[in-house]
């Protein structure tokens, strides 16, 4: 995957059409009209939710052509302008989840020189229950001792995930 689609073939200016001096994966400029755009990684938030006893939601990724489909994660996503990515992290539990669910505070951060994105986790609580959506094709509050450690959608899901419970047994 590119890491940055929105240059892919891209030319000419988007502003005055003039041919474009293209820096990919991270630059556009025109020297005709001044024309610069810059591109950076994409921040996606999260949140880890969890049940009153402590279990943690993970759904299982139900879209079929987005990365990672048929394994397990957290919810989150693409931050969208006009909202904080604290914002995102509640949004994308409940269009994911349709829960309602409140931060308690920052897991942390995950990012790859390779990635397009930046994840970041926050801890989170529920007094919800989970309903399946089009992202989420199967729901389940797994002990943290059970977490499906071999079908997580992504490296940086079983990081986070990782670290949580290393936070829950006091090694971190
Ligand atoms: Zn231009």
């Amino acid at each position: 995957m590119s890491l940055n689609p929105a240059l892919r073939d891209v030319s000419y200016c988007p502003r005055c059409a003039a041919p474009a001096t293209v820096q990919a994966p991270r630059s556009l400029s025109c020297a005709t009209c001044g024309y610069q755009a810059y591109y950076n990684p994409k921040p996606v938030a999260a949140a880890i939710p969890r049940t009153p006893d402590g279990a943690i939601l993970l759904l299982r990724r139900g879209a079929r052509h987005d990365p990672g489909f048929g394994l397990w994660t957290f919810p989150g996503g693409f931050v969208d302008l006009g909202e904080s990515v604290e914002e995102a992290a509640v949004r994308e539990a409940r269009e994911e989840l349709c829960i309602e669910i409140t931060l308690d505070g920052l897991l942390g951060v995950y990012s790859k020189p390779e990635d397009r994105v930046v994840l970041i986790v926050y801890t989170a609580t529920t007094q919800g229950t989970p309903q399946l959506t089009a992202e989420a094709s199967e729901i389940r509050a797994f002990d943290p001792a059970e977490v499906p450690w071999d079908e997580l959608a992504f490296w940086s899901t079983a990081q986070a995930l990782r670290e949580l419970v290393a936070r829950d047994d006091g090694r971190l």
